[in-house]
């Protein structure tokens, strides 16, 4: 057995800050104690109260540092990470200009798939994204690309083959049977393997025929441990374009309600639009949310109305959205997300936002029994912080007079520098400093 210890400030959730007054809900010490053994959690305290746990092992001690649980991305497209910063579009016009060809460039060509997978793992690992919820492309070769550098990074990532047989270039269509052929292919082809997980991926209402979206709904129906991951009311001309598409439908989150898509497994990207009706279905079917606010103002896609989401009891994660997003840092969709929340006139406390971030993300993606917070037993994906990673982060939340002060500054003021370190499963996956 082995058995590792940190010692720094700590903070993690056992439960949503913002709705909950549970005082172990929000878990914060000033000077804690992590210990690990065979990658997972075994105990976190205060130093004096893991004494004996700790003697005969050395405790690294990090002073100026914050240990959190690793961050999740709920919605990433790793075949955007080559079109990040694409200028001048909303979001229609945007994935036919950026999107489609970034996705169409890896076409029967696997090793492409596998750099661009490889360099996208490693750049969540430097941003300490530990887990996400990702969308390949149509091609299944790129869900192959992506699990195996997953599966080398040992890291919890789910990710599927999109689905798109309508209304698309042709290069990026597959049809009804193939798609659902081929979904089923590699849900047991990666069921059981490493941290993996599969989600079926019909990119959204405007790309798949109603017979798609029905080989969708089969293929949730057939594997229960599998997800689904879509988008939905994003942009207004979207929303108008699905209503044209189903015109017997009653809105967007009907069409896939029809489909059999509206499931606590369910995970939709975005839902900047919903209307009243379309909320109370996704709270009660009790399907989460993606909130990705940076690809939200970078499309000018509209202001996610966070609280009343909240107030329905959804589910919701922060989702980079990236390439539409414009970092892969966590720390950008919080300080992001607290601007939209300014600009609806509610708000994004610095606790509610690191648990979206972590714990709240992991239960959108159905991974909070192995990851989120640092319950005993748990896998330890974790990140040490430098909270003085800039003169200017050093100076001002040396300055604060409170924990949640400190934890504000910090999500306005990180990025990726203020990753020192990321674990996964308890070994060191990135090191700033090497
Ligand atoms: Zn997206």
């Amino acid at each position: 057995m082995s058995r590792t210890a940190w010692r720094s400030k700590i903070l993690h959730f056992n439960g949503d800050p913002a709705h909950s007054n549970d005082p172990d809900t929000v878990m914060a010490y000033n000077d804690g104690v992590l210990v690990v053994e065979d990658g997972h959690i075994l105990a976190l305290d205060t130093p004096e109260a893991l004494t004996d746990m700790t003697r005969d092992i050395e405790v690294q001690h990090l002073p100026d540092s914050l240990i959190i649980p690793g961050f999740v991305d709920a919605h990433v497209h790793y075949p955007q990470v080559d079109i990040i910063g694409g200028y001048g579009e909303h979001l229609l016009d945007w994935l036919e200009r950026y999107a489609f060809p970034a996705e169409i460039g890896l076409m029967n060509d696997k090793g492409k798939a596998e750099d661009t997978a490889s360099f996208f793992l490693d750049e969540l690992l430097r941003n300490g994204t530990t887990s996400a919820l990702v969308f390949a492309t149509v091609y299944a070769h790129t869900v192959d690309a992506l699990f195996g550098e997953a599966l080398k990074r040992n890291m919890r990532l789910i990710s599927g083959k999109v689905m798109m047989d309508a209304h698309a270039p042709d290069a990026l269509m597959d049809t009804a049977q193939s798609s659902y052929e081929d979904s089923k292919a590699l849900i047991e082809k990666w069921r059981g393997k490493g941290r993996l997980g599969y989600a079926v991926t019909p990119r959204f209402a405007l790309t798949s025929s109603e017979e798609q979206l029905n080989f969708a709904g089969l293929l949730l129906a057939e594997n229960p441990d599998v997800l689904l991951h879509t988008h939905l009311c994003e942009n207004k001309k979207e929303i108008e374009r699905a209503a044209e598409l189903f015109p017997t439908a009653r809105d967007y989150v009907d069409v896939y309600k029809r489909a059999g898509l509206l499931t606590d497994r369910s995970v939709f990207a975005h839902c900047v639009h919903l209307s009243d009706d379309e909320r109370a279905d996704l709270a009660k079917a009790k399907s989460a949310i993606a909130f990705c606010p940076t690809s939200n103002l970078f499309l000018g896609s509209g202001l996610f109305d966070l609280e009343t989401a909240g107030q329905a009891g959804i589910t919701v994660g922060l989702g980079s959205d990236v390439g539409a997003g414009t970092s892969l840092s966590s720390f950008a969709s919080m300080s992001e997300g607290y601007k939209v929340t300014q600009m609806r006139e509610q708000t994004l406390s610095p606790l509610h936002a690191f648990y979206m971030a972590t714990l709240g993300g992991a239960r959108a993606l159905h991974i909070d029994g192995h990851v989120g917070n640092f319950a005993p037993g748990k896998e330890a994906d974790f990140l040490v912080l430098d909270l003085a990673a800039t003169p200017l982060m050093k100076r001002r939340l040396g300055r604060a007079n409170t924990f949640e002060e400190m934890l504000f500054a910090l999500m306005i003021l990180a990025d990726d520098r203020a990753v020192r370190r990321t674990y996964v499963a308890g070994e060191l996956a990135h090191d700033r400093d090497e």
